[in-house]
């Protein structure tokens, strides 16, 4: 089977979708992998390591020919797939809801896009979810980048010219990248503190050492979905939470956010008003810039000042340490094709009634037909 991974286009991707490691692993399988020149460039990878695990290297053009399987870390251009095979398989991050004429463009080109950020949440998948992989760096780059713009040290230093106090740091929203952003300050030696709208999260707030901190009503007792993410909250829960952020938010020196509902915008957490409460040289850390932003003022791709406060909205964070992101993008990926590689037909099966493949795929035989597109 013939796999051609792509060069990413987007001006703040540096990520690469498989690495010396999976084209190795991928060769190993029975798979003839072509890589786009200068693909891994902005990851570190060059293409001489490519070529020495196996790879044939050239441009878009030759290495799409007759390409069964592309690999990308963000949806291609379905109009940039000329020379394809009929019904070549696009797997990638293809952002499902913002992008869906780009879905759409896909079935009406006969190829079958695999988004990988649909992933359902199951044991069986936890080694293919690029969401936690890249999540996790995203949270620990998060901190770095607060303490980067932040005008103080983050630990209680006493020293002989005097003593400074440890930074208060807020984690609002504790999925993947916020457990990894308390953990991060914490080795930093901050003091933090969390919260989330799933109760379950606590007990793992507390376990990292920070304090919880929570609106505890009926409403958060269902505040989890099946998969594990949280749902829209009402509007007097969020009244009762911005009371809370309020009297906690002007303690503290950084805060960072990374609260997102799939298939919605971000819920708004911290207002001007609250950014206002804040000391000067204060840190906010938006995550959830690119779906909408938790925080009022947040602008994507800019570190902006409010009332003194920084608030950071760096886009794609992720692609901020391209070089392991891509390392666990592409074993993500990898992992996915070597759970569906049939040894004998030396090739992919996709059966339609497994539950990861209902999951990822979003367009078959010229049709969307991801129920998550196509319900309601
Ligand atoms: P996410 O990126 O969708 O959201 C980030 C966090 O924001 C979540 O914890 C969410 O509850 C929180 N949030 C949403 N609205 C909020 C609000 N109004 N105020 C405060 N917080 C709010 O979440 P995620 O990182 O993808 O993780 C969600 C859960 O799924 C986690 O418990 C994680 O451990 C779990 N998970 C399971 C698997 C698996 O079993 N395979 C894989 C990955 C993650």
């Amino acid at each position: 089977m013939k796999f051609a991974v792509l060069k990413e286009t987007a001006a703040s991707e540096r990520r690469v979708a498989a690495t010396p490691e999976t084209v190795r692993k991928l060769i190993g399988l029975g798979a003839s992998i072509a890589v786009e020149a200068g693909a891994g460039e902005t990851a570190s990878i060059h293409d001489s390591e490519y070529e020495a695990a196996g790879a044939t290297l050239g441009d878009r053009s030759t290495i799409l020919k007759g390409a069964e399987v592309v690999l990308a870390v963000q949806g291609p251009e379905p109009a940039s797939l000329t020379g394809v095979a009929p019904g070549a398989l696009v797997v990638a991050s293809l952002n499902p809801f913002a992008e869906r004429a780009r879905v759409d463009a896909y079935a009406a080109a006969g190829v079958d896009a695999l988004a990988m950020e649909f992933m359902p949440r199951i044991t069986r998948a936890q080694s293919m979810d690029i969401l936690s992989s890249q999540s996790n760096l995203a949270g620990y780059k998060a901190v770095l980048d607060a303490a980067a713009e932040y005008g103080r040290a983050f630990p209680m230093m006493m020293t002989a010219a005097g003593t400074i106090p440890a930074a208060r740091v807020f984690v609002m929203g504790v999925g993947v990248a916020g457990l990894q952003a308390i953990a991060t300050a914490r080795r930093l030696g901050a003091i933090v503190s969390a919260t989330d709208v799933r109760p379950a999260v606590k007990e793992q707030i507390e376990s990292l050492g920070a304090k919880a901190i929570f609106v505890e009503d009926e409403e958060t007792q269902a505040a989890e979905t099946a998969g594990g993410y949280a749902k829209e909250m009402s509007d007097a829960y969020k009244a009762k939470q911005a009371e809370m952020v309020s009297s906690h938010i002007a303690k503290q020196d950084i805060v960072v956010t990374t609260a997102l509902i799939p298939g919605r915008p971000a819920p708004r957490l911290i207002t001007d008003a609250q950014v206002a409460s804040m000391k000067p040289g204060s840190v906010i850390v938006d995550l959830a810039v690119e779906q909408g932003g938790n925080v009022e003022g947040a602008v994507p791709g800019e570190v902006v000042e409010r009332h003194g406060v920084r608030i950071v909205g760096h886009r794609n964070v992720p692609s901020r340490l391209a070089a392991d992101a891509s390392a666990f993008f592409a074993r993500n990926l990898y992992n996915f094709l070597a759970a569906f590689w049939d040894a004998e037909a030396r090739g992919l099966v996709l059966p339609d009634d497994d539950e990861i493949v209902r999951g990822v795929r979003l367009t078959k035989n010229g049709k969307v037909v991801n129920e998550r597109l196509t319900a309601g």
